[in-house]
């Protein structure tokens, strides 16, 4: 990855520290660009007078905000880089600060993929108009989706959709593919995203039963492994930093479902659970956590409610429970889970334990609206 292609909008952010006559600032940078971090201190010492400090612990969204625990440093503003805003409020004053890559790969290598998925999807679109002709067998077995749901679809337009600092490119390939022969839609989110294509790890909000197949702008496998468990659907993957593409198998997916039944099955006669709360302000749900507690009881179980700002398997393994339920980050049960002596569930994997949700309808992903 060539970080010098990345570029920090940081002119706003300065003529506001400017405005307001700011003295201490808290800088607060993704992993991923934590290197350039002093870089970054320097140029808005420079430039203003103000001085930075950087909130040096891990940070991979905007759902966790620096919060009112650097107020008490006398910390003025928080300069938040990287990530767009939420429906959150962390009760601090918070500048956002774009970052964006100037990758621009060629549509040519994906094509081919997106035309195999578009006949997989045109295919579930004809089969879903015949659908008044069909038993209730046949449409089960012919509306299951890449993650065992009946589905069936509007439309087989293309989605396209990308990770934050590829999204000022989105319209860019949107005529692209239209050009190559695609209908293309660029989803439109609910109120935790800022921007039209925009997904995040927890939310996929721009999914429609108009849209048969996706298109990811970005690099890794974090947001495509959560819009295939959210929607189901083939998704092709475009990297700006490398310019390759793949897709993402139904096997991986399908091996990431095995793994979740594994879990659920170990959970069968576990009768105490921990109940994570995520302390970070956007990943906590202390509602969902309070359910849970109370479906647990209804069951004849026990909750214990714990929470955290950080999770780590260092820091729940010894607790003298059975299993572990997670309601902060939800990727934190999905991706990690084989980092865990016990296992860790999401909420609607434990509401398959109990008996209250059935696997065989399909999983569904623990989204964060
Ligand atoms: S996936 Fe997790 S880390 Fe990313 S925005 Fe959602 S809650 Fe935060």
């Amino acid at each position: 990855m060539d970080m010098n292609r990345h570029e920090f909008e940081l002119d706003d952010l300065i003529e506001r520290i400017k405005d307001n006559d700011n003295r201490l600032i808290a800088l607060q940078v993704p992993e991923g660009l934590k290197m350039q971090a002093l870089e970054m201190m320097d140029a808005i010492e420079e430039d203003t007078s103000a001085r930075i400090i950087l909130a040096a612990d891990p940070c991979y969204g905007a759902c966790d905000l620096v919060h009112d625990k650097m107020q008490r440093m006398g910390v003025e503003l928080v300069a938040h880089m990287g990530h767009s805003q939420m429906n959150i409020d962390s009760g601090m004053p918070t500048e956002f600060i774009n970052v964006t890559y100037d990758g621009d790969p060629a549509i040519d290598p994906v094509l081919p993929i997106l035309s195999a998925h578009r006949e997989i999807a045109q295919k579930r679109l004809s089969e879903s108009l015949n659908e008044s002709e069909m038993s209730e067998e046949e449409a089960q077995e012919r509306f299951m989706d890449a993650v065992g749901r009946v589905s069936p679809l509007k439309g087989a337009k293309l989605g396209l959709v990308g990770s934050i600092q590829h999204l000022h490119l989105i319209f860019d390939y949107k005529e692209r593919l239209e050009s190559a022969g695609f209908e293309v839609e660029v989803p439109v989110g609910g109120a935790r995203l800022s921007f039209p294509g925009q997904v995040l790890g927890c939310n996929y909000s721009g999914d429609s039963d108009d849209i048969g197949h996706y298109l990811f702008l970005g690099s890794g496998d974090f947001h495509p492994i959560g819009l295939v468990l959210h929607t189901g659907k083939p998704l092709a993957m475009l990297d700006p930093y490398t310019g390759g593409a793949e897709e993402m198998s139904f096997q991986r997916i399908e091996g990431i479902l095995r793994q979740r039944f594994g879990l659920i099955m170990a959970c069968d006669q576990a009768k105490t659970f921990g109940i994570l709360i995520g302390e970070k302000p956007g990943q906590m749900r202390r509602n969902l956590a309070l359910r849970m507690k109370r479906k647990l009881e209804k069951h004849g179980k026990k909750g214990y409610l714990l929470a955290l700002e950080h999770v780590g398997p260092e820091l729940i393994d010894f607790y003298p429970v059975d299993a572990f339920v997670n309601t902060a980050c939800p990727r934190i049960a999905i991706d990690d889970s084989v980092r865990y002596a016990k296992p860790l569930l999401t909420p609607f994997e434990l509401e398959v334990v109990l008996g209250d949700k059935k696997w065989e309808t399909g999983y569904k992903f623990d989204e964060i609206p």
